[in-house]
């Protein structure tokens, strides 16, 4: 193998160039070093100091920094604008300073005075990320003027005038208010990511303007900003013009490989380490990949093989940046590193668009995302690793072209890259519309007199009646609506598949150990595996396990983690992780205050069989059969799957009826968090349940 990219640029597409390096020689150095092996599914147990979270300390760093940004020249035009109109959009390149510095002219022009400004975001970690981010830029601490409120934290108080927000929590605030009368404006920022929830704010926010018009009772400003945005098609649905902001970007020279490769995170690896030989160490690198367990296992590689380079160690920092990373090491990647050390982070799309790391000069782009994606038929939401847009490829090639000339490197060929989708659908079209409906209809909105930007298949909103029936929380008719279970069940910021769970766990007489079930299956990761530590780790996890499955060998950790004195060094010790159990301890505390104001009796049992039943009770949609192959076929879809490696129930011994969480698709389709059940038992509990084969 010679040279494995070709070089297109953005400026001169007219025929590619052969890139002079060899990665040859690359191998050749390495050897067959066992450190190339695949080794997924490595945490590393890396510490590093938290550095201070501050691009630049001083006052005036900051305001030549706020300059800086392309939007600092465009403050008039758009708070005019504004003033002469109740929508207004904007759209301006990732970077220049729409997120951060808009709140803050608003804030400034005096929008404050009656409401709150809120911004929203689709990830909670840009949520929380910005908010500290403009505190500091505004010198105040965060919660003060400037807060944030996602799913389970809210860090407001009464001083708060500019308030971050995921798209999630401002829905779920449209249901108790329906005007959303604390705002003064809101922005709804990222508005090209398309998630389902912020399809909806788009409908509500302008429901709302046009009611607050109608009963004087103070203007909605809106603001709509996005990355890349089809102008026409918001500016349609909002009757309002959009404003396109100069950005200022450097050129980026993108390479493809000439090859189609298989193993992508491979090409990655070899390709930061050609990047890493060959550029000035102060260019930083970028690269996106797919998810949490991708990225430690690299991010893992890496500092090994960094360590074994002959130019030593000191000189590769490498930062990971995933929705489920603790906040400080999520500011880390903020953190400068000398300029002879070069930074690597390793992050999901979260970096494409919504947080910008400053200093970046290469990206290696790995051409997929992992996305939740449903099937009509089966109504069951299943999370898979996709080919991105070529208007994701683009975004992720510009993040190498914010402060200098840049080099993309992406890891799949041209060829491959045509076969790829203009623009990524929004998640409305492809996602289980369960929740979706039972919000809106806890709005008293019926899917079909909604106002959608794009409405949801016909298909899909028929089966998520079906299921939201089944659940018992809609009559579906003429005219639908929800039930008392249904409202009840909309209280609680989860699936309704979860709600129902804790809904009906107090007359199973199990709710402690629901509650604290649910609150671990929304952390994520409880289980932490080091390579080089396997064998213990598997070791301190078999002490949890049960013999029943995964659900309730979880519930063993967070009883147990929860009668620990010394979190920290229990969890170290039996290889758990900290952040994800004090997380769901969190949750837990949250979910209980809101089912003790349902009046629902808080009580506990240590009958396996009822707990077991009980949760078949709320996931009887998420029910698989064992074939004669060793596979399992789910219930609602048939789709064949294995159980996933990770489980318990992993091995030799096949129940023939399982309950699974989550369905997972990489290469091969897996059914994750299995718990046994019996045919029986379905029969008893949920007798609605149909085709089920006896064995
Ligand atoms: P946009 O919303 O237009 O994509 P942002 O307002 O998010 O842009 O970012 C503007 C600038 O602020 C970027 O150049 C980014 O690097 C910088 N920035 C944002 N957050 C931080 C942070 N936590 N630390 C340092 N710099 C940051
Ligand atoms: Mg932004």
């Amino acid at each position: 193998m010679e040279s494995k990219y070709l070089a297109t640029s953005k400026s001169d597409a007219g025929g590619p160039s052969p890139v002079k390096f060899s990665i040859k020689r690359k191998f050749d150095a390495l050897g067959n070093s066992p450190v190339l092996e695949k080794k997924p599914h490595v945490v590393p147990q890396i510490k590093q100091k938290i550095a201070p979270i501050l691009l630049t300390s001083k006052r005036t760093s900051i305001e030549q920094h706020q300059r800086s940004l392309p939007v600092f020249n465009c403050r008039q035009r758009i708070l005019k604008e504004l003033e002469q109109n109740d929508t207004v959009l904007i759209m301006s390149e990732t970077g220049s300073g729409k997120t951060t510095q808009i709140p803050q002219f608003l804030l400034q022009a005096g929008y404050a005075m009656n409401g709150m400004i809120g911004i929203t975001q689709p990830r909670r970690v840009a949520a929380i990320t910005i908010a500290r981010r403009v505190a500091q830029e505004l010198s105040g601490n965060i919660g003060d003027t400037v807060g944030y409120t996602v799913r389970f934290e809210d860090a407001t108080s009464k001083a708060t005038k500019i308030r971050f927000l995921t798209d999630g929590v401002l829905l779920r605030e449209s249901i108790k208010d329906r005007l959303l009368t604390k705002y003064s404006v809101i922005i709804l920022d990222e508005a090209h990511e398309r998630t389902v929830n912020a399809d909806l704010l788009f409908g509500i926010v302008k429901d709302a303007q046009k009611e607050r018009r109608k009963k004087n009772l103070g203007k909605l400003k809106v603001v709509v900003t996005s990355a890349t945005m089809d102008i026409d098609h918001f500016g349609k649905y909002f009757n309002c013009k959009g404003m396109y902001l100069e950005g200022r970007t450097y050129p980026v020279r993108v390479m493809h490989t000439k090859e189609e490769h298989e193993d992508y995170v491979h090409t990655v690896l070899v390709t930061l380490f050609h990047i890493h030989r060959t550029t000035p160490r102060n260019h930083d690198v970028l690269i996106f990949l797919t998810g949490q367990e991708e990225i430690e296992s690299l991010a893992q590689q890496i500092r090994q093989l960094a360590k074994m380079d002959m130019s030593g160690t000191t000189d590769l920092r490498v930062f990971t940046l995933y929705a489920q990373l603790s906040q400080g090491k999520q500011l880390e990647c903020f953190v400068p590193t000398p300029a002879n050390v070069r930074k690597v982070i390793l992050a999901t799309n979260i970096a494409e668009t919504s947080i910008t790391i400053p200093g970046i000069r290469c990206v290696i782009d790995c051409g997929f995302v992992k996305e939740k994606s449903f099937n009509t038929a089966d109504g069951l939401d299943v999370l898979k690793s996709v080919r991105i847009s070529k208007a994701q490829a683009w975004q992720r090639t510009g993040r190498a072209g914010r402060d200098a000339d840049g080099t993309c490197y992406r890891a799949y060929t041209k060829r491959e890259m045509d076969s790829f989708a203009d623009a990524t659908q929004p998640e409305i079209l492809r996602t289980n519309p369960t929740s979706m409906v039972l919000q809106l209809l806890a709005l008293d909105i019926d899917c079909n007199n909604f106002d959608f930007l794009d409405a949801p298949l016909e298909e899909g909103l028929r089966s998520a009646y079906k299921s939201l029936e089944a659940l018992g929380a809609i009559k579906v008719g003429a005219v639908s609506y929800i039930t008392p279970l249904g409202r009840q069940m909309v209280q609680y910021p989860l699936d309704p598949k979860y709600s129902k769970l804790l809904l009906t766990a107090s007359s199973f007489g199990c709710m402690e150990e629901i509650l604290s079930l649910v609150s671990v299956l929304s952390s994520d990761h409880v289980f932490v595996s080091n390579s080089d530590k396997n064998e213990m780790a598997a070791l301190a996890h078999a002490k949890f396990q049960s013999k029943h499955g995964d659900h309730l060998t979880l519930l063993n950790v967070f009883n147990a983690f929860s009668k620990t004195e010394k979190p920290k060094m229990w969890c170290h010790d039996n290889y758990l992780n900290l952040r994800s159990l004090t997380y769901a301890r969190n949750v837990r505390r949250q979910l209980t205050e809101i089912s003790e104001r349902l009046h629902l009796a808080l009580n506990s049992s240590d009958d396996i069989e009822m707990l077991k039943k009980c949760i078949l009770n709320g996931f009887f949609e998420n029910i698989a059969v064992l074939q004669r192959d060793g596979f399992y076929m789910t219930v609602s879809g048939n789709i064949r799957a294995k159980i996933h490696p990770s489980s318990v129930l992993h091995g030799k011994y096949k129940p023939s009826y399982i309950l699974f969480t989550e369905i997972v698709q990489t290469e091969q389709t897996f059914l994750r968090q299995v718990t046994e059940i019996s045919i029986e038992w379905i029969q008893e509990i949920v007798p609605f349940v149909k085709n089920i084969p006896s064995r």
